[in-house]
């Protein structure tokens, strides 16, 4: 735990496990909900002094933050592989996509401008100002265990909040690694503090009911967001939600299939199918059928799975055991309901794979709404192909659902592709592009996918109040 500038832990702990062996790592502070109370109660004490320093002051610190980032980047990337199971190079990857969001949100600390709005009375002027929220309470998950938390903290502490920081039970240590590059920054005591947990629910009940915590800003699954939002409602917190996606990828009969798949394999099996914006229904015109699924397959069959850390590992273990039985549930329900499983299909537990939560990239083609992939995300290497005939139809099908994070879209057509952008009801959409994020772009969700967005200015304006001010002269 990190509360009010010092390191610590009142004895209790819990093991932090290497995915891809079972091998623990080591044993970090185990918080409870009495903690997360002391960490609130550092980050009030710490927000009077730290909301009025100057925004140049603060970028300062911001930007050192990230040249330190930058200078452990290896360290921060090993440790990522450690204890979530990412290739080393896609770890290395993530850590300077979170360092991005610490330069950005200290070059836009800077540019916090107010407005003066002309009054209709002649003795009187308007002013607006924007002011920082105040405590800040952040949970993260452990998919991304690096760019979360900076997405979280770097426009928090442009704006000039204080923070409380639960980080995901499976992931502490890269969270501890960047509090300890933000100390050595030069953050002030209190301002930032972190409890890391295995029992992440009573510590989720205090940040939503405490008094001096003014916004809860929270990544990870639409039940537990749900959850959190429901939990803060009365007290009228403001809250930022980043939830869980169901991402439809789509192939219009123009487009070039084989670009197309190289595509969407890139993106689907993108950090072993763990992230949000992982395609899970891959919509493709049935004239396009065979070409875009013998790509995949042949770009899938040159995947090596393994540990991250052995050089040429492309898929790394999930996160745990739960995570390979849902691989197994929703293949066996999809292959029980009439799918045809193209390739891969099983866990993975022999020789160099004993130990950890491997399953080999899966392709499935003939999906049905009857299935439950169909519905549910997946947050796996599996990919699920829906053939489609109907060019108008499809936009209405890939809108089938309860989610709206990322969509994506392979077409030449500009009509095609402006009415797609328009008519997808999702807060993220690539059009003949699988990477549509930067710390410069808005991320965030609609329907059940999330409040809110992280990056760009949309993501400072979350820690920001709006106070108008009358002056009668
Ligand atoms: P999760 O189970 O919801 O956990 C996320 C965080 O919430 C973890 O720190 C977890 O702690 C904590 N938590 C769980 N139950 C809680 C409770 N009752 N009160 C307070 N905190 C609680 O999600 P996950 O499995 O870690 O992450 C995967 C999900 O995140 C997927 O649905 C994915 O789509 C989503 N995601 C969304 C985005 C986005 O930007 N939209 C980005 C990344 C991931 P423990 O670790 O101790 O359980």
């Amino acid at each position: 735990m990190f509360i009010d500038g010092k390191w610590g832990s009142d004895g209790k702990s819990f093991d932090v496990t290497n995915p891809a062996t079972g091998e623990t790592i080591e044993a970090v502070a185990d918080a409870s909900a009495d903690h997360a109370v002391q960490a609130i109660a550092a980050a009030e004490r710490a927000f009077p002094d730290w909301s009025r320093t100057t925004a140049y002051h603060r970028a300062a610190i911001l930007q050192k933050a990230h040249q330190l980032m930058l200078e452990n980047k290896q360290q921060l990337a090993e440790l990522m592989t450690l204890e979530q199971g990412k290739p080393l190079r896609a770890a290395l990857n993530e850590v300077q996509y979170g360092a991005d969001f610490l330069q950005w949100y200290a070059e836009e600390a800077k540019r916090i401008y107010g407005t003066s709005i002309p009054s209709a009375r002649a003795d009187q002027r308007f002013m607006v100002q924007h002011q920082a929220v105040g405590v800040v309470a952040a949970i993260t998950p452990w998919n991304y265990p690096v760019s979360m938390i900076t997405r979280k903290l770097a426009p928090a502490l442009a704006a000039g909040c204080t923070v409380v920081l639960k980080p995901a039970e499976d992931t502490p240590l890269c969270a501890m690694k960047i509090f300890s590059l933000l100390q050595e920054a030069g953050i002030p005591d209190g301002v930032i503090n972190l409890v890391t947990s295995s029992n992440p629910e009573p510590i989720g009940d205090v940040f939503c009911t405490h008094a001096a915590v003014r916004k809860i800003t929270f990544t990870g699954s639409t039940a537990v967001g749900r959850h959190l939002a429901t939990l803060a409602a009365p007290h009228l917190k403001r809250v930022s939600m980043e939830l869980g996606g169901h991402a439809p990828f789509i192939v219009y009969p123009d487009a070039d299939p084989v670009h197309a798949a190289k595509g969407a394999t890139l993106v689907k099996f993108l950090n072993t199918g763990q992230a949000c914006i992982c395609p899970n229904r891959i919509y493709v015109h049935r004239d396009s059928i065979d070409p875009f699924v013998s790509t995949m397959v042949e770009r899938v069959g040159r995947m090596q799975v393994g540990n991250g850390m052995d050089a040429g590992t492309a898929i790394g273990p999930l996160i745990n055991s739960k995570a390979l039985e849902k691989m197994e549930r929703q293949v066996s329900d999809a292959s029980a309901k009439g799918a045809d499983v193209v390739c891969g299909g099983r866990s993975l537990s022999d020789g160099d794979h004993a130990g950890g939560c491997f399953f080999a990239p899966t392709v499935l083609n003939s999906i049905t709404p009857a299935m439950d992939i169909y519905r549910e995300e997946t947050f796996g290497p599996v990919a699920a192909i829906i053939p489609f005939d109907d060019k108008d139809d499809v936009l209405a099908m890939a809108n089938d659902t309860s989610y709206g994070l990322a969509a994506y879209v392979y077409t030449r057509d500009l009509t095609t592709a402006m009415q797609s952008f328009e008519r997808l009801q999702f807060g993220i959409i690539g059009i003949n592009d699988i990477n549509p994020t930067s710390a410069a772009a808005p991320f965030g969700g609609m329907k059940d996918s999330g409040l809110g967005r992280e990056g760009a200015r949309e993501g400072l304006q979350e820690y920001l109040e709006t106070k108008l001010g009358g002056f009668s002269v």
